[in-house]
């Protein structure tokens, strides 16, 4: 089985780097500044990191409603993340977090295997695995859907650096954005631009009058997703909870506890939002979790109007058939600096109640 994991994870790298014609060159560390990465160790934060230990999650699933387990177990250098289910016996349980097996569904982020075997509703713990720093980790995971938690990414994150990181003997790569693509579907576009920081731009523009018009630009290094987004929660329309749970969807959302749900002026959330643009800034959250899809971290410019999980995924798809849109590069300490996980402290993860 281990021989087989590993088979497979090589052959997945081997194929994105090939795809993007990744030429890695020498790693250079250097030196520390003091964040979470690097609080034991100083210098070389600019390696691959994974979690120190096991650390794991319970709850229920946002859409089944079925309580699951995740152990998020360390990995070594050039593993990337992986899923594997453990009540699946007879197919390959296995699941790599990356875009080219993302099956198109309108309302979470669902991975699907080559036997058929999916996880979905990645996009919360994959953001929260970004905002870290997390480039390997192995998720046993024993039901389909990842648990919804508080809606937000903050329990992940704040389990996460509880644990603390560990360094691997490996440079981070990135995926470099070397030309613009966008995707448009009616009034929805979503755009990647060279960018040598990443940063996310989002726009929504909703009819219930209490989320309205909502905008929101963040450079996303120097911990920006933990104090500015990582306990933004899932949000919907009251008239979406009702034709969720016509279609058996939705059937662990409860408002307050782990979903903001909105209706024309009022929001269905007791205790309030936890900021006056909790949807905007939980959008840029899914986008993050949805682009860390992408094998590597990405530099560059995400514009997201109105734009969703479906979205997101058509985008890295253009990027990646685009010629000459995106080459993987090894970071150096300047290309680190500009990428979610960096300068992140722990004491900066918001606490709510
Ligand atoms: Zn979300």
């Amino acid at each position: 089985m281990f021989c087989r994991f590993v088979s497979i994870v090589f052959q997945s790298v081997a194929k994105i780097e090939l795809s993007l014609g990744a030429t890695p060159t020498r790693h250079e560390s250097a030196q520390s500044n003091g964040s979470i990465c690097c609080m034991a160790i100083p210098g070389d934060e600019f390696v691959q990191h994974t979690v120190k230990a096991q650390t794991v999650f319970q709850g229920v699933g946002l859409h089944s409603g079925k309580p699951v387990r995740i152990v998020v177990h360390p990995a070594s250098a050039e593993t990337g993340i992986w899923f594997r289910r453990t009540d699946v016996t007879d197919r390959d349980p296995m699941v790599p977090a990356l875009w080219h097996v993302v099956e198109q569904t309108p309302l979470c982020t669902r991975l699907v295997n080559a036997s058929g075997v999916a996880v979905s509703t990645v996009e919360h713990l994959m953001a929260a695995l970004a905002g870290c720093g997390i480039q390997n980790a192995l998720i046993d995971i024993d039901a389909e859907e990842v648990p919804i938690l508080d809606g937000s990414a903050l329990p992940f994150m704040d389990g996460l650096t509880r644990t603390g990181l560990r360094k691997l003997s490996a440079p981070v790569r990135a995926i470099r954005v070397l030309k613009p693509v966008t995707v448009e579907d009616g009034q929805s576009r979503a755009t990647l631009s060279p960018s040598d920081v990443m940063r996310i731009d989002f726009h929504i523009d909703f009819v219930d009058a209490a989320i309205g018009r909502q905008d929101k630009s963040l450079v996303m290094n120097n911990g920006t997703f933990a104090r500015e987004l990582c306990d933004s929660r899932t949000f919907c329309r009251q008239a979406d909870v009702d034709m969720m749970r016509r279609n058996g969807l939705g059937l662990g959302g409860e408002p307050g506890v782990n979903a903001v749900v909105f209706d024309g002026d009022n929001v269905l959330c007791p205790g309030g939002l936890r900021h006056a643009d909790e949807p905007v800034r939980h959008k840029m959250l899914d986008a993050l979790g949805d682009l860390a899809l992408a094998g590597g971290p990405v530099l560059g410019h995400y514009t997201g109007i109105r734009a969703g999980h479906s979205m997101t995924n058509a985008l890295l798809r253009k990027l990646f058939a685009t010629p000459g849109a995106a080459r993987m590069v090894t970071c150096d300490d300047t290309t680190m600096a500009n990428l979610p996980g960096f300068g992140l402290h722990r004491g900066e993860i918001p606490r709510v109640a």
